[in-house]
């Protein structure tokens, strides 16, 4: 199994310095590499292959010296991620590659070569010896190390790692839960657990508003704007940081306490398009908690479901299985008229979760009967439904 470890890294003046180079080098380089693939898609409707692209280097070098600058096998890195792109685009699962700018955040990948001394990385090329803080020890086989610097400054070392275990067989032995995902509390679990939603834009909306305000006076290409860019820079981080940690928390919380986790796959970039809703549905970071319970079930033999987002979770009875026909979602707590429960509308929606789950668990399918696997997606299940289709709305968006 491949794991990443992610360290904050601390290069000197001279180091940053030739980053830096190696950074332009490769943004350039994907540009150039982009422009050349879209002006062939639009002729031919066909991307350039990983040898195609790789092969413009030795000419590019020639004509541009200051190529020579970045380490070769990161430029190499470049080609293999754009073609990989480009596939990823053909296959449905990517939207097509951008271009790459000076702003964002900033990275160069190692493939090879690389090697922990101490608390120092050894990169090949003219990096050398990087000083970063290992907070935990990194076991394994290095497969490959990518050095990146955020907007706010701070740079950052990932090391990939292949450990030597197989992935570990799922067994559905032990407890079922389901959750349910919204906005008013972050999940409601199947056994009644409620845990709110934290909103870390809101908790910092003010202050950003006030740093974006600061940057918005300042004098194009200034000092003084680049230090204020800075500073709303390190919000926007600071912000990200609270919400990782809040997901990873959670999501390992969750994944200890049960053997199989179900979710809804939501519809998140439906959702987004409500303007209403776009900043705080952005906020949650739903994908990332869902990408989380993922990984860190399957990477203990636990198993990962998603239900299908059709399946009218909300709206049926836990009970008796009866379905309202329409259920507002402002309304949080209904009665069923056959059966005369009154429901918790998010805890209903968790239940009914979990007995999907439960169910597809039953028919024993990875893929069979009403079921299709979604494309590769390893083991994630995907219903289609036998039931049928809640139009429009998702259960818990208040
Ligand atoms: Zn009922």
């Amino acid at each position: 199994m491949f794991r990443a470890y992610k360290f904050r890294a601390y290069p000197t003046e001279e180091q940053k310095l030739t980053i830096a180079k190696s950074f332009g080098c490769c943004r350039w380089y994907w540009n150039y590499a982009l422009n050349l693939c879209q002006e062939t898609y639009q002729t031919t409707g066909k991307g350039l292959s990983y040898f195609t692209i790789k092969g413009l280097l030795p000419n590019l070098k020639e004509e541009n010296l200051w190529l020579k600058d970045a380490y070769s096998q990161c430029l190499q890195v470049v080609a293999k991620n754009l073609s990989t792109a480009y596939k990823n685009f053909f296959e449905g699962r990517a939207r097509l590659p951008r271009f790459k700018s000076k702003k964002e955040r900033q990275a160069i990948t190692y493939p090879q070569n690389v090697k922990l001394e101490g608390d120092y990385v050894k990169l090949p090329g003219k990096v050398g010896k990087l000083y970063c803080r290992q907070h935990r020890e990194v076991v394994g086989k290095i497969k490959s190390a990518t050095v990146s610097l955020n907007p706010d400054g701070k740079y950052y070392l990932s090391i990939l790692v292949d450990d030597g275990c197989e992935q570990p067989n799922p067994s559905a032995e032990g407890k079922v839960i389901g959750l349910d995902l919204g906005l008013t509390h972050f999940v409601v679990t199947s056994d009644g657990s409620k845990f709110d939603n934290p909103r870390h834009l809101a908790k910092h909306s003010r202050n950003l508003k006030r740093k974006q305000q600061n940057l918005s006076r300042k004098q194009k290409g200034s000092k003084n704007r680049e230090k204020a860019r800075k500073r709303v820079a390190r919000v926007h981080s600071r912000i990200a940081r609270c919400r990782e940690d809040f997901l990873h928390k959670l999501s390992r919380k969750i994944v200890n306490e049960n053997q199989v986790i179900a979710v809804e796959n939501l519809n998140v970039k439906g959702m987004v398009k409500n303007p209403n809703l776009a900043k705080a549905i952005s906020d949650c970071g739903w994908g990332m908690f869902c990408t989380r319970l993922k990984y860190k079930a399957e990477g203990e033999g636990k198993i990962y479901i998603e239900v299908n987002r059709f399946f009218p979770s909300s709206k049926t009875c836990h009970v008796c299985l009866n379905q309202v026909g329409n259920l507002p979602l402002e309304v949080r707590s209904w009665s069923c008229e056959h059966c005369g429960t009154v429901h918790d509308r998010d805890l209903n929606a968790a239940i009914n979760i979990k007995n999907e789950a439960l169910r597809i668990l039953e028919l024993g399918t990875r893929s069979t009967a009403f079921g299709r696997e979604r494309k590769s997606s390893g083991r994630t299940l995907v219903l289609l439904d036998a039931v049928p289709v809640e139009q429009g709305s998702r259960s818990s968006i208040a």
